[in-house]
């Protein structure tokens, strides 16, 4: 089979390239995928009982990219989301991220923004510049606080202290004074209307020379593919045969638990609706139990039906052959990943794109923004390419 790109991946990387170089260059592409499914790990699904649950853990759609949503938008509609995520500790819900009606639980009384601002300015543990996910908690709400939400969590979810995390990990997540506790920080927040695996269809439907072979690992496929270039998306050492080593990641286990109308009777979200086993689609459990958090995504994907299912998400060790669903993110992971970063630098044909390609902790919109600007590079390179083939 004669192609101008393998691409390496049916994820939102992998589909992003082959709709724009299939469109704008009119270049052929094969899109092999080693899983069953297109989407990647923002694939969804029906399950056994008709409920739309995210395969692979929740995915939250934000941006704060205009240009990413207007891509987008061609493939999906929109169904304005609000990610309201609760905590549960010390045997209660408390209100998340943290905020003043936080503060206020934790006082035992209502309170104003100034005293939540007075309070922080006592506990907290200013730093210049934070330089771990410990620093920039403990700046910003002091010791209590942090050891109530994040230490316990990140130790779970990481298997390494706060301290061993860049910043950026914990930082992820917002603190406001005032009583805003959206969960994300991002201007555009909502989910496709018809869900992610509806907007990857229509995303391949509209690409023109393209041909998906799932169920196909790249490596069974490469000998019988006569490729201009390949775009790979996959685990960057699991591409070199791990010759710099294997890099460091989290993997996870995800139970689900479906219950039925009736079974739920008595219980109701916080919007009043029943239907619903938790109050809010997310609830983090930082210091009980072994998982991080229970799911519910009916509460997001916003379809009708009486019955529900939960996601409990258990944090695992990863070696190969697992999932790698997390690069993890400090100095010493990246160190290691360098050296990967230089032998993709001069392998021939070959480029590297997407969450695991690039060894970073991305979200969708800045996989999708980094694969268009990838399709717009070789869209430049292109006419000079053609000419040096032919
Ligand atoms: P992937 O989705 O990982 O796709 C890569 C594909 O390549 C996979 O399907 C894999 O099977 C395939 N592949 C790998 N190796 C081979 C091979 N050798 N041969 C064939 N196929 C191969 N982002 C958000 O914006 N919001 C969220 O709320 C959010 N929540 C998340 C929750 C979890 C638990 C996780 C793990 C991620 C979350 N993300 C979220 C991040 C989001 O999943 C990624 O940004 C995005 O899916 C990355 O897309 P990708 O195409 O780069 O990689
Ligand atoms: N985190 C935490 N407590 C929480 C939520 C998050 O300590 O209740 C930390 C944890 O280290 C986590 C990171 O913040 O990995 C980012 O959280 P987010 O919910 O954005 O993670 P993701 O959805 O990407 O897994």
């Amino acid at each position: 089979m004669k192609v101008d790109f393998l691409i390496v991946g049916a994820g939102f990387t992998g589909l992003t390239l082959a709709e724009r170089l299939s469109n704008e260059l009119d270049a052929s592409c094969l899109v092999v995928e080693r899983r069953g499914h297109l989407g990647g790990n923002a694939y969804d699904e029906y399950d056994a009982h008709g409920v739309l649950v995210h395969a692979y853990g929740p995915h939250y759609f934000r941006s704060d990219q205009p240009a990413v949503v207007d891509y987008l938008s061609r493939f999906t509609g929109w169904r304005p989301a609000n990610y309201q995520v609760l905590s549960w500790t010390r045997s209660r819900y408390w209100r998340f991220p943290i905020n003043l009606n936080t503060f206020e639980q934790l006082v035992g009384r209502t309170a104003t923004e100034e005293e939540f601002q007075a309070y922080l300015a006592r506990v907290r543990e200013p730093v210049d510049a934070p330089r771990n996910s410990e620093d920039v908690i403990v700046s910003q709400v002091g010791r209590e606080l942090y050891e109530l939400f994040f230490k316990g969590y990140t130790e779970k979810q990481w298997r390494r202290s706060p301290a061993e995390l860049d910043a950026s990990v914990c930082g992820r997540i917002p603190v406001r004074t005032n009583r805003d506790d959206r969960y994300l920080r991002e201007r555009f927040q909502a989910m496709p209307d018809q869900g992610y695996t509806a907007l990857f269809r229509r995303m391949l439907a509209g690409c023109r020379r393209t041909m998906v072979l799932l169920n196909a690992d790249y490596r069974e496929v490469r000998a019988g593919v006569e490729c201009g270039q390949v775009i790979y998306s996959g685990a960057i050492d699991e591409y070199f045969g791990y010759r710099a080593g294997v890099l460091p990641y989290r993997s996870l286990r995800f139970e689900a638990e479906h219950f039925t109308a009736e079974q739920l009777a008595g219980r109701e979200s916080v919007s009043g609706r029943p239907g619903f086993w938790q109050p809010v689609v997310q609830v983090n459990y930082p210091n009980d139990f072994d998982f991080t958090r229970i799911v519910e995504a009916k509460h997001v994907t916003g379809q009708r039906c009486s019955g529900t299912t939960i996601v409990r998400e258990f944090p695992q060790d990863y070696a190969p052959g697992g999932e790698a669903y997390y690069p993890v993110p400090n100095a010493a992971a990246r160190r290691q990943y360098e050296a990967y970063a230089e032998l993709a630098a001069r392998e021939p044909d070959t480029l590297f794109a997407g969450r695991l390609a690039t060894y970073r902790y991305l979200n969708m919109d800045e996989v999708v923004a980094q694969a268009l600007a990838l399709a717009a590079r070789i869209k430049a390179g292109w006419a000079d390419r053609r000419r040096r083939v032919a």
